[in-house]
């Protein structure tokens, strides 16, 4: 399908300063987990956005001085010459792919807790940090101010050196320069606060100084959340007025909405933000600017991207998420391959944890990390050595799609993706129906086209495999897919006991499968959602049933409703959103019994209590469906008399995980499926420092 003439605008090149971006698609700053510490990771994970065809590329933040350090957090360093011959590979490699290569240089002021090298944070003003309240920082005096602006150039020219095209004088998220900008941050009563112009004076003084130092090399950016929809940094008014003031001195503003503690507003989950949200705010710019303008808003639809740009408000469509769920979208767009774009659902699993070193991992796209640790291209397969053989994979659930996905790309001779239920899918046939989550269907929705697309591999649905069946279905290589269940006895990480009274077989208890598939309706009126799990299902259910007209009481023992959420910065938006839709919620609470009409139930401080509940649905843990692995494996002979060489699980029927882990999972067993021990992962690279033994 040749490309749209439509999207032909998103290919035209801009220019940025002295630069030149070959198209309109920017990969903006992220955060990953590498930072300084894993520098190759880094780079392969930005060159991968590069050879997919974004023309820039871009680090997460770059601290410029110790004092602006997030330690524990993992972020970019650029403190000396060693740090730059680190970044320059990155640079190379985007280079190679004909991209540009940006650096968010930033300083976090007075969030900048500096556990690593033990100094205090430097701010406009003595405030505590609303993003950890325990760091209170040293009020800046004069030298402070000049040491920061110099720490600033120093790291721009290291920069420069390293190969960087773009560097950033970053302000965003309310980092140092915005707290100069913002009066909740900047108390000054010199010329560094009161009017706008004086709050505005840090920042201008160090993009003239970064500019005058590398400004005929590099396009010097500045991003800048122009609206923090919360008092954490300025409101749009005052964020167009910054723009016209540093105009002169910028070549490319790249634009967002948020701050550092409203991360959520700018990382915006589907949940509660629609695709290109951030409009109505950074739209707004192109007001006071003609300098380029880049902005985001979880953008996957080609037809929205070239509406932007036609319409003027941006010339640059930006991209964290999109480009790390896939990071080949522009190359896709660029040659019609419409179907193959894998959506990203807005689920931010990528940020959770991220900053702090966790690997950064992908719902959509399992191939992102582990691009240098494990080699792995999100489109590129090698053809199996054992390719010759058959393959049964049984479960279409988020693992047994992905495993057959990529069994199919290597090459294996047949792939037959058997699943019990009329339809594929495995939990993502009812996940996408709890309310706010139907953007993540988009992961059933992909592999469902893909598959039908690779010629050697059959889906056949309405078929409930046993291991008699398996083991005659005739297939060398068997990979066991069956997914988990809801455990229906309340089991939970607290009391590892049931919960006495939970018995789904009644009327007046129910399971979330229940609910969502099999049309169990709760009884009476008022129902208790009991969660120990801790994520989206039991707030989602919860909604759900009230929507249904139920009266609901969300009871959780942990000590937030939804802690996980926290991790996906959905938490504060979520729990403020089952308020406002009349979830009651009670937090520190462990039901220690269910009975018809009530539950009895016990505090954080261990006092019993009682809650009237006509039903409750009970959402503790969930349990592998392993029985038929377990039937085969346990039958050696059996397998061989049928010549099954190799059986394998993969996904929640071996613990049940985040559909992240289990499309990991199903991923990582087809690109290993001809190693010499499939069921084991092979090692992967890992960045360390390895001490040489001197023997004297
Ligand atoms: P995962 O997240 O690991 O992919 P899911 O629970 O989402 O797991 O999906 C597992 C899928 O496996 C479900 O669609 C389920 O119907 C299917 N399944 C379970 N047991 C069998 C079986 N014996 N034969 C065929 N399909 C099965
Ligand atoms: Fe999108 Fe979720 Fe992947 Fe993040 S983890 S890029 S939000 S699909």
């Amino acid at each position: 399908m040749p490309r749209d003439p439509r999207h032909d605008i998103l290919f035209e090149p801009v220019q940025i300063g002295p630069k030149t971006l070959t198209n309109r698609f920017y990969a903006v700053p992220h955060c990953t987990g590498f930072g300084s510490e894993k520098p190759a990771s880094q780079a392969r994970f930005r060159a991968t956005k590069a050879e997919g065809g974004w023309a820039a590329v871009c680090t997460e933040e770059a601290l410029v001085s110790v004092n602006s350090d997030f330690w524990p957090v993992f972020s970019t360093r650029i403190w000396d010459d060693e740090d730059l011959q680190n970044l320059s590979v990155m640079c190379e490699e985007a280079h190679a792919f004909g991209a540009l290569a940006g650096i968010e240089l930033a300083h976090g002021g007075a969030h900048a807790r500096a556990r690593d090298a033990r100094v205090p944070a430097v701010a406009p003003s003595q405030l505590a940090s609303d993003y950890d309240p325990f760091v209170t920082p040293k009020a800046m005096e004069k030298d402070d101010i000049r040491r920061v602006r110099e720490d600033w150039v120093k790291a721009a020219k290291r920069s420069r050196d390293a190969g960087f095209d773009i560097v950033y004088v970053y302000g965003g998220h309310a980092y140092l320069p915005l707290q100069f900008l913002s009066p909740f941050y900047n108390r000054r009563t010199d010329e560094y606060g009161g009017s706008l112009e004086n709050r505005a004076r840090f920042w201008l003084e160090t993009l003239e100084v970064v500019r005058e130092a590398i400004g005929d090399d590099c396009a010097v950016a500045v991003r800048f959340c122009v609206e923090a929809l919360s008092p954490t940094g300025v409101a749009l008014e005052e964020g167009l007025g910054f723009v016209s003031l540093a105009d002169q001195l910028v070549d490319l503003w790249d634009v967002n909405v948020g701050s550092i503690t409203e991360w959520s507003k700018d990382s915006g989950t589907s949940r509660f933000f629609r695709e290109g949200y951030q409009l109505e705010w950074t739209g707004r710019v192109r007001e006071v600017t003609a300098k380029p303008i880049v902005g985001v808003g979880r953008l996957t639809s080609p037809d929205k991207m070239a509406e932007i740009v036609s319409s003027g408000a941006w010339d640059l469509i930006g991209a964290a998420r999109p480009s790390i769920a896939d990071p080949f979208l522009p190359k896709k767009i660029e040659e019609g391959r419409y179907g193959e774009i894998r959506e990203c659902i807005g689920c931010n699993i990528c940020a959770a944890g991220a900053e702090y070193g966790n690997q950064i991992r992908c719902t959509q796209n399992a191939t992102a990390g582990e691009e240098y640790r494990r080699g792995w291209s999100p489109e590129r397969f090698e053809p199996a050595a054992n390719a010759d053989r058959d393959v049964l994979v049984v479960g279409a659930g988020p693992a047994g799609m992905e495993c057959a996905i990529v069994l199919g790309k290597r090459g294996m001779r047949r792939v037959h993706l058997v699943e019990a239920e009329q339809e594929i899918g495995g939990l993502m046939r009812w996940v996408p129906q709890l309310p706010g989550l139907g953007e993540w269907g988009r992961v059933l929705n992909w592999r469902a086209v893909q598959l039908q697309k690779l010629g050697n591999v059959e889906v056949i649905t309405g078929t409930r495999l046993d291991a008699q069946a398996v083991r005659d279905y005739g297939a060398e290589v068997v990979v066991v897919a069956t997914g988990s269940r809801w455990a229906s006895d309340g089991i939970n990480f607290l009391t590892h006991q049931p919960i006495p009274g939970a018995d789904p077989s009644l009327p007046h208890v129910l399971t979330p499968e229940q609910v969502m598939l099999e049309g169990k309706v709760p009884q009476g009126k008022r129902v208790v959602v009991f969660d120990a799990d801790g994520y989206y299902v039991a707030p989602g259910l919860a909604e759900k049933l009230v929507a249904d007209g139920f009266e609901v009481e969300l009871v959780t023992c942990h000590d937030l409703v939804s802690p996980l959420s926290d991790e996906t910065l959905e938490g504060p938006l979520l729990r403020q959103h089952l308020h406002d839709t009349g979830v009651a919620m009670r937090t520190g609470t462990l039901l220690t019994g269910i009975q018809p009409g009530r539950v009895t139930a016990r505090d954080h401080v261990g006092e019993p209590l009682e809650l009237e509940a006509d039903a409750v649905v009970v959402v503790t843990q969930r349990l592998s469906n392993e029985s038929l692995f377990l039937e085969l494996a346990r039958d050696e002979d059996g397998l061989r008399a049928e010549g099954i060489e190799g059986l394998y699980r993969i996904g929640d029927c071996v613990a049940p995980r985040l559909i992240a882990e289990a499309v990991f999972d199903g991923h990582r067993l087809g690109r290993e499926i001809d190693s010499e021990d499939p069921s084991v992962p092979l090692p992967f690279l890992r960045e360390r420092l390895v001490l040489e033994r001197v023997t004297t």
